[in-house]
């Protein structure tokens, strides 16, 4: 390790010459109040930025134990300091040559408060400083180059004042909002907390009175400013939590079960639902949905015709393809909108769990436990919050495949059941949570077929929420459809797939791994790309960065030819839930940020190379 001192004068030395002189200040570096840490030195000025990390002691950012001392509180914590660090970076930092000359930055997020690798806060062993917290922070830096030569001035700049200033700015307490602090870590307590007692109280998602739900346009995720109807909970679907922080609040619940809600069109439907989908995440204080809440196993779902699918069970939903197509093990290269959706729902519930197995699972588990002696600790963990693992789907009319969602009275007249592969949505959706537990919330103002098979009905009536569960009941008596019901007695089984290890490769010619990330929608995997579009609850970077490198770390680690896709998850999720994100990467990396198993399956999924034995 050396000094600010000796990096600046090596600094200035470095002026003029090739980029790649910058290599040799790769190193650790004494700031006295932090350690300067550079990883990795990009190769030129275009190429992606170089790693940077600061470590403040905590006797210098003193920041106090209250506001990290939950699971919850460190890492809101971690996302404050993470944004007050990019914010200070932005007013500091300067373009100061070619290419990526001049920058400073940390990962990009967006309104929802993620795990990410960012930040990391660093408790005190020390006894006289005990109840103090100090902060890593990862960032990356574009080395400032004229052409391709080094500016060696300005780097000396950058690194040895501008990187000061942004961590006095950014990182010591005494900087920092302390209301504003609070504030963010209180939110994102309370909001974990509501998630944690959704199901005591029967339900599965909770949108607190006075949420604003509408965003400010369909590519600005800020809350909508003028003429936004705070949402307000119809009477008797009220319900009361007594929070940590906040204390009481109120809002609608929405109990476990079949959900519909309807409305005429343009009166705020999917943007209710929207929320929810968005609710298994937390949300920054200000965003307007922070205290809407929903299961942390809610999983959306879509028709996304042309996507591939490899060897899943859909018969619970289709059987008799033209061409004697197998669907007890389908797989498409290209699936419709019906197929495509009824593979979401499988997978969904393929690596969820189901109320009825959990016995099952648990023996299983503590099998897998005894074997491997390695994973005792992790296996716990995955065993101990099945709970919260037993999906809750949700679903749009505008995005769903209607003839996977209804089949009514006339067009079974029409074409007969063995003219017909589906078994519509609405004669299965019973079946699920009878079966398996699972709820479905489902928004739907096209049929009122959905009435037979509903357990509560919301209406959205000038983005006003109404219950009108007993007049959608009344009306179904009323009125009957005269359908003939076509989903039989049970849901079906749910087949676990075994991936074919060969089939998930990163490698691209001669180098060991290639994943790439672009934007929240496209992954490079190996010579593949997995198109993510249609996988909503990927909402930031991030997570795909990090979804990627968890592929890599599940391919090396636990596909054997043997264990489940779901097996193989359960070990990803709880080895990272033991260890962190840092065990999906050989090199400490600032942008990754946390997903569900959900969507990690989704990436697998969606791989075309993809095979499977079951
Ligand atoms: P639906 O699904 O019922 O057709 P949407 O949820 O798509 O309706 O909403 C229609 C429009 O109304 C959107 O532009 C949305 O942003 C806006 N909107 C939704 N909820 C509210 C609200 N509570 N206050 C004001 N505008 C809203
Ligand atoms: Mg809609």
């Amino acid at each position: 390790m050396t000094n600010k001192e000796s990096l600046q004068r090596h600094l200035l030395q470095l002026d003029n010459r090739g980029y790649k002189a910058y290599k040799d200040i790769k190193d650790n570096y004494d700031f006295s109040e932090f350690t300067l840490i550079i990883d990795y030195v990009q190769g030129d000025p275009f190429a992606s930025p170089s790693k940077f990390r600061v470590i403040v002691s905590p006797n210098i950012a003193q920041i106090p134990r209250e506001l990290f001392n939950s699971r919850s509180r460190e890492i809101a914590l971690q996302d404050y300091l993470t944004r007050q660090f990019d914010k200070a970076a932005h007013s500091i930092s300067s373009k100061r040559g070619t290419g990526k000359s001049g920058l400073i930055a940390v990962t990009g997020f967006g309104q929802e408060v993620l795990e990410r690798t960012s930040a990391f806060i660093i408790s005190s062993t020390a006894s006289d400083i005990e109840d103090l917290g100090g902060v890593e922070l990862r960032f990356v830096v574009g080395l400032p180059a004229g052409g391709r030569s080094i500016l060696g001035r300005q780097a000396a700049e950058m690194l040895c004042e501008d990187i000061p200033q942004i961590v006095s700015q950014s990182l010591k307490y005494s900087s920092l909002n302390a209301a504003e602090c609070r504030r963010h870590v209180e939110t994102v307590e309370d909001a974990d907390w509501l998630r944690k007692h959704l199901a005591e109280k029967g339900l599965v998602a909770f949108v607190a009175d006075g949420s604003i739900l509408p965003r400010r346009s369909g590519v600005d995720n800020s809350p909508l400013l003028n003429n936004a109807v705070a949402f307000q909970s119809p009477p008797s679907l009220k319900v009361d939590f007594n929070c940590p922080n906040r204390g009481l609040i109120s809002g609608m619940g929405i109990p476990a079960g079949i959900t519909l809600i309807v409305g005429g069109g343009y009166h705020g439907k999917s943007t209710l639902l929207m929320a929810i989908e968005l609710g298994v995440y937390n949300q920054i204080p200000g965003d307007g949905r922070e205290f809407v809440v929903t299961s942390p196993a809610a999983v959306k779902i879509r028709a996304e015709d042309g996507r591939s699918v490899a060897g899943v069970d859909i018969s619970p939903f289709i059987n008799h393809l033209p061409q004697g197509r197998d669907t007890v093990q389908f797989s498409t290269a290209n699936a419709s909108g019906s197929t495509s959706q009824a593979a979401n729902i499988i997978e969904a519930l393929e690596v969820g769990r189901r109320k009825k197995e959990e016995g099952r699972r648990k023996k299983e588990e503590a099998r897998r436990k005894r074997e491997e002696s390695q994973s005792f600790a992790t296996g716990m963990q995955a065993a101990s919050c099945e709970e919260d693992l037993v999906p809750v789907l949700l679903v749009d009319e505008d995005t769903a495949a209607t003839n996977f969602m209804i089949r009514d009275r006339r067009m079974q007249a029409l074409i007969a059941k063995d003219k017909e592969p589906i078994t519509p949505f609405i004669d299965k959706v019973k079946q699920l949570y009878a079966d398996y537990g699972v709820s479905t919330i489902l928004v739907m103002g096209g049929s009122g077929d959905y009435f037979d098979v509903v357990d509560t009905v919301i209406s959205m009536d000038n983005f006003e929420a109404y219950n009108v569960t007993e007049k959608a009941k009344e009306i179904a008596k009323n009125y009957s459809t005269s359908r003939a019901a076509e989903g039989g007695e049970n849901f079906g089984e749910i087949t676990q797939r075994v991936p074919v290890p060969a089939s998930l490769d990163p490698s691209r010619g001669r180098r060991d791994v290639r994943v790439k990330v672009r934007d929240v929608d496209e992954l490079a995997f190996g010579t593949e790309e997995i198109d993510l579009g249609a996988v909503e609850q990927i909402v930031d970077s991030g997570q795909l960065r990090a979804i990627a490198a968890a592929m890599v770390y599940a391919k090396q680690q636990y596909m054997d030819g043997k264990r489940t896709l779901s097996e193989i998850i359960d070990l990803v999720m709880a080895d990272i839930g033991a260890q962190g994100m840092d065990i999906l990467s050989p090199f400490p990396e600032g942008d990754f940020a946390m997903f569900r198993r959900f969507e990690l399956a989704a990436a697998i999924n969606r791989l075309r190379s993809l095979s499977v034995d079951s």
